[in-house]
């Protein structure tokens, strides 16, 4: 028997989170939860997924969602988790996706890798921190969800206000973005106010 494939797999975005990608194509495919995915492709959501960059044979996974295993491990890993190429990544998905930047969302609907990294709770490009509970029901942001911005009471994210980050948190976020390149100078400039100092971080 052939693997199942996804009747619509849109492209990941460069700096996409491998969490945020599958409740996307869940969306895409008129999933009601992302699980689904994992499902189809013969993986239980509690037990995390184990992510090789070079299996013998491609993944169930990698096959269902048409992206190589080496692709899916990029889009996981966080910049200290790069470099391990021998060891494989064990990803406990239902763990990431669960920060936002409800801004950065209002942009373009898709998770941003570099929300999952847990020293990371500032979005430096909106200057403010990010979202981990719904202002909708009060209850934490789950990744199983139906879709990237609306929670699974039906909140939408983007309609959230979130708070202003102090100049220390924004020069964190930046340097750790720095240092995964997830994000790039100029689309730091482009059309966002920098706070004083914020520069002399990049340079
Ligand atoms: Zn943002
Ligand atoms: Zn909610």
């Amino acid at each position: 028997m052939s693997a199942p494939l996804l009747l619509r797999t849109p492209p990941p975005y460069e700096d996409e989170s491998l969490a945020g990608y599958l409740i996307r194509l869940a969306q895409s495919n008129y999933y009601s939860s992302p699980n689904w995915i994992l499902r189809l492709a013969g993986l239980q959501v509690s037990k995390g997924i184990t992510l090789w960059a070079q299996p013998p044979i491609p993944s169930p996974l990698s096959q269902l969602i048409k992206l190589t295993d080496e692709h899916l491990k990029l889009m996981a890993s966080l910049p200290h988790q790069l470099g391990k190429e021998v060891n494989p990544v064990r990803y406990i998905i239902y763990k990431y996706a669960r920060k936002l930047c409800p801004n950065c969302l209002l942009e373009s609907a898709y998770c941003r890798k570099i929300w999952d990294w847990k020293l990371v709770g500032v979005c430096c490009l909106h200057q403010c921190l990010l979202i981990t509970s719904c202002a909708g029901c009060q209850k934490n942001i789950r990744w199983a969800r139906a879709t990237v911005t609306r929670c699974r009471c039906g909140f939408d994210f983007r309609n959230q206000s979130s708070e202003s980050a102090s100049l220390e948190q924004i020069n964190l976020s930046l340097y750790l973005s720095k240092l995964g390149n997830y994000i790039s100078t100029n689309q730091l400039e482009s059309g966002i106010v920098v706070k004083e100092n914020v520069h002399s971080t990049l340079s």
